[in-house]
């Protein structure tokens, strides 16, 4: 309830202690944080346009739709892109993307998705970043899903960028993106992004001389960011979310398995963020429908991403609890019910869930 002013010292120095704040999350790490206005795929945009000259390309690693994002993003920008095309039920085998590199010194960086929020599969990134290291290439993570939560292994030497953004693990709100880059890549980028409005470097810049956002920044994102790194300092950081996290995703998987719903993804592929589950093989299933009881009921889930099989997601992160989760899991057994679908338990093994 209380106004910045967009160009005021007060609000600079609020940017400033998110940065340093999000920098911190990231510890050990000797890259520095540059905010940027927009949803995380700006971010992405941003970073690929700051940090991969022109004449340079990009291996994208894609299982799933935010690598296929990053891509497209790349080559649109006029990069030349090669993309290590995977399944989205399997990680990107390390041996390939060497074999790659190895093959077209051409690719002097490597895109990377952490968590492929597609389906929540967590992708090997430090056995890749070791790869992309030896190669003597550069990595930009998409760590939008995983930071705050998982270790983005920042101080990893192959990383030139990690991308994330206000909402998703944080718990802010969504409107701000942000890079963390390495000093030594800032200097080697300054003055080549191809785009005015997404130059990282040029933020960077202008935010160290003047203590100001190169344009108008969304200023109740950032304060609202500053008062969600309060709390997530307050839950006890990294460790203690990643721990509500597992907590809510456990009490989602026992819960939906006992509703007799199947996982899409096996258990050592899956992080605590998101879960895929398989739509019931029934005649009377319709995600519209079953989306719209579980809503009335009070919770909303997240369409499935995948083209060749009809899935549903229910995400883990975000201000709630076990039992909130708990409760979702009830409505949608209620709402499968409603539609006329009985479904069977599924029976789990002793520590095992699928
Ligand atoms: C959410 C997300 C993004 C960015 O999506 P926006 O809708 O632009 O915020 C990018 N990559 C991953 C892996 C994500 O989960």
């Amino acid at each position: 309830m209380h106004d910045l002013g967009s160009w005021d010292e007060e609000f600079g120095a609020l940017t400033a202690d998110v940065c340093k704040r999000l920098v911190e999350i990231a510890a050990p790490t000797e890259a520095v944080c540059i905010p940027l206005q927009g949803s995380g795929t700006f971010a992405v945009e941003a970073a690929i346009r700051t940090l991969v000259p022109p004449e340079q390309a990009i291996l994208v690693l894609a299982n799933g739709a935010y690598g296929e994002r990053m891509a497209r993003i790349a080559s649109q920008a006029g990069r030349r892109v090669v993309v290590l095309d995977g399944p989205t039920h399997l990680p990107p085998d390390p041996a390939a993307v060497a074999s790659l590199l190895a093959q077209d010194p051409g690719l002097g960086y490597v895109g990377i998705v952490h968590c492929e929020t597609t389906t929540g599969l967590l992708n090997p990134l430090a056995a890749i970043l070791d790869v992309v290291h030896n190669l003597g290439r550069r990595a930009l993570v998409d760590a939008m899903s995983t930071f705050g939560v998982l270790d983005v292994h920042a101080a990893h030497p192959a990383i030139d960028a990690i991308i994330a953004a206000s909402g998703k693990g944080l718990e802010g709100l969504p409107g701000m993106g942000f890079v963390l880059m390495s000093p030594s890549a800032i200097d080697a980028s300054r003055g080549q992004c191809d785009s005015h409005s997404l130059d990282l470097v040029d933020q960077y810049d202008y935010l160290r001389a003047h203590g100001r956002w190169r344009f108008t920044p969304p200023t109740h994102i950032v304060a609202a960011l500053h008062e969600a790194l309060l709390q997530y300092e307050e839950e006890g950081g990294r460790l203690a979310r990643l721990a509500r996290y597992e907590s809510n995703s456990a009490a989602l998987v026992v819960g939906m398995n006992a509703a007799g719903f199947r996982l899409y993804l096996p258990e050592e592929l899956r992080t605590p963020i998101i879960h895929t589950f398989c739509a019931p093989d029934h005649e009377n299933w319709d995600f519209q429908t079953f989306y719209a009881a579980a809503r009335r009921r009070g919770f909303v889930l997240y369409p499935g991403k995948l083209t060749h099989e009809e899935t549903f997601r229910v995400g883990c992160i975000g201000a709630v609890t076990a039992d909130d989760m708990r409760r979702a899991v009830t409505a949608m057994s209620e709402a499968v019910v409603e539609m006329g679908i009985s479904m069977e338990p599924i029976l789990v093994e002793a520590g095992a869930d699928n």
